[in-house]
């Protein structure tokens, strides 16, 4: 997935924005540039020192100590909510994530981290790139109430915005618009993505365990062989989407792992096989999940087996908001940003849990991962290879100003600037 995908620049919105947002935005983008220098020394310094899913508490405080806000709110057990702008009326939220992964990092940068953990998914950008706009904003004000949200546990279950959202913080911070950008080596490096609608597939994984009669491998007639019932399984399983969903918007039906038998001349009475249902419609993965666990039952049956399939949903469609997509894109490209409204992927990510509770939008960044390897392919996401440069703080903090101002033309009135 080295190439890059087409990109379909947006045109200007024939609408002008309002003319106070249009200052605001004048305001708020040189107030940025001044906080830069300062976000690229906190990136090096994150990056230096990472912490895994669930254990994000220095990250959170290094990350509130550079914001001078305050401590902020405690969510989701290692996360932090902090105000910036103060109401009256409903807010926009910007989210970004506190967690590094489990890789031994190989980039060779002065500021590597030397442990088993690394900012592998570039969330150190992110988080620079949020404290940037966050600071200019508290400086110069903002068009409309705004909170921050440092979310733990985006790479591993369970999930921090699921817990953010279970815990009732949006509904108690009256957040009305979440926007959060993330970087994406599989676009142009310097594109920003605002697709709306659906831009990140629901994940489902499962397992199907089936059950037959085993015995000995030279006397395969008396047995019910669930190694072959499996077999068959796998391959059926294969025609769902091809048959059941929509081609223009598909489906990924995977199954990643095997697992029967302990000899080359015993049948066993079981096998299993796990894998991951992907979709971009709630009602695609509900018809999967229903004609998975038909197509195992009924092929099992066939072969004198039975089949049991376990499923667990992870996560649900992430779905931009149009609105919110069209507005942050007309903000980017009146700034000069080429945008991609087109690039959708069957990669995951928690935010679309605050999807499900606010209008959500996920802004994705192209970026180039590193310099090329001996196989010439750049490092992607999550390699120990992966760093893209200190322009993307800056990337990262003006997408997300877009989807702030975007945030607040939603919201309504907006008054101008204070002058000076
Ligand atoms: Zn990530």
């Amino acid at each position: 997935m080295s190439a890059p995908e087409t990109t379909v620049p947006v045109a200007v919105p024939h609408r002008e924005p309002p003319a106070a947002l249009t200052a605001w935005s004048e305001r708020l983008t040189a107030a940025l540039a001044e906080e830069l220098p300062a976000a690229l020394e906190l990136r090096h310094a994150l990056h230096a020192d990472p912490r895994l899913s669930g254990d994000e508490q220095d990250t959170a405080d290094a990350v509130v100590a550079a914001l001078g806000l305050g401590e902020g709110r405690v969510v989701a057990g290692t996360g932090r909510l902090v105000r910036v702008v103060e109401g009256p009326g409903r807010s926009v939220a910007l989210r970004a994530e506190l967690d590094g992964l489990e890789v031994a990092e190989r980039t060779g940068a002065p500021w590597a981290a030397t442990g088993a953990a690394m900012h592998a998914c570039g969330h150190d950008t992110h988080l620079a790139g949020l404290v940037a706009l966050a600071r200019a904003v508290s400086r110069v004000g903002g068009p409309a109430p705004l909170v921050l949200l440092l979310q733990p546990r985006e790479e591993r279950a369970p999930s921090g915005a699921a817990d953010v959202v279970a815990e009732g913080v949006l509904t108690e911070e009256g957040v009305d618009s979440v926007v959060s950008a993330h970087v994406q080596p599989q676009l142009p490096a310097g594109v920003v993505n605002a697709t709306p609608g659906p831009v990140n597939a629901s994940s489902d994984e499962f397992t199907i365990t089936v059950t037959g009669h085993g015995g000995h491998g030279g006397y395969p007639h008396t047995t019910a062989d669930p190694v072959l019932a499996l077999a068959a399984i796998v391959l059926a399983l294969q025609q769902l989407v091809s048959r059941r969903v929509d081609p223009t918007v598909s489906a990924v039906l995977a199954v990643t792992q095997l697992d029967a038998g302990s000899s080359f001349n015993v049948v066993p009475d079981t096998a299993r096989a796990r894998g991951g249902l992907r979709a971009m419609r709630e009602e695609d993965r509900l018809e999967l999940v229903q004609a998975l666990t038909d197509v195992a039952a009924h092929t099992a049956a066939a072969y004198g087996c039975t089949a049991q399939v376990d499923s667990e949903h992870n996560m649900p469609v992430l779905a931009n908001d149009p609105d919110l997509a069209r507005g942050a894109a007309g903000w980017l490209v009146r700034g000069g940003t080429t945008v991609d409204d087109a690039w959708r992927s069957f990669g995951s990510d928690d935010f679309s849990h605050f999807c499900a509770g606010a209008r959500g939008l996920m802004l994705f960044l192209g970026v180039e991962g590193g310099p090329a390897g001996a196989d010439g392919r750049r490092p992607g996401l999550h390699s120990p290879r992966f760093l893209p440069g200190d322009e993307v703080v800056g990337q990262v903090a003006t997408a997300l100003l877009a989807g702030y101002l975007a945030g607040a033309e939603l919201l309504g009135e907006v008054a101008p600037p204070p002058a000076g």
